[in-house]
């Protein structure tokens, strides 16, 4: 069993609706069993300027499974609310759902990097997450706490 964090995102069709909806998938999976949410955030888009803005939380759960299922589930729900992937990187969406950490294990496989490669840089990921898991250490050694004097939270506000 790993304690694993999510990361969720959407931009799309009423994006707080996706992301309750797609909470209440990841509370559904099986090996999915102690769930926690973090407050969900409003944060300006990355990269193309030219969407709407996002909503943005981290669940974090304990899983009972591999890895890559994990990501075939979490794929499989973002299709079920309609995503469509696209050339253009970091476009709208209706809905993202990224492994940022897995247990304490470090993953690069061709469809797995972990911890997620952009997690230290993104303050609507570090934010959340400290709210779930303030004194957290990352695989490599470095506290979130110390990732957060660095990352500003810049235009990230709690919406609920
Ligand atoms: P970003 O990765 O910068 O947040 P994105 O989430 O929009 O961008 P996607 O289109 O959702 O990118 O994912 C592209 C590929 O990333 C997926 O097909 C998946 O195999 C791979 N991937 C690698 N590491 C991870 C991870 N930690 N979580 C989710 N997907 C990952
Ligand atoms: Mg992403
Ligand atoms: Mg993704």
């Amino acid at each position: 069993m790993n304690k694993v964090y999510i990361g969720l995102g959407s931009n799309l069709a009423n994006p707080q609706q996706q992301i309750t909806n797609a909470l209440n998938a990841l509370a559904e999976l099986v090996g999915v069993s102690d769930l926690q949410v973090s407050s969900l955030y409003a944060s300006k888009p990355m990269g193309p300027q030219d969407q709407p803005d996002y909503v943005n939380a981290v669940a974090c759960f304990n899983w009972q499974g591999e890895a890559l299922d994990l990501l075939d589930k979490l794929q499989a729900i973002e299709q079920q609310h309609g995503r469509v992937r696209k050339a253009e990187r970091w476009g709208p969406r209706t809905l993202d759902l990224d492994i940022v950490l897995y247990g304490n294990q470090v993953i690069n496989s061709e469809r797995l990097t972990v911890p997620h490669y952009g997690m230290q840089e993104r303050a609507f990921v570090l934010y959340p997450l400290a709210q779930l898991s303030p004194e957290l250490i990352l695989p490599c050694g470095t506290k979130l706490a110390d990732l957060l004097t660095k990352v500003p939270a810049g235009d990230l506000t709690i919406i609920n």
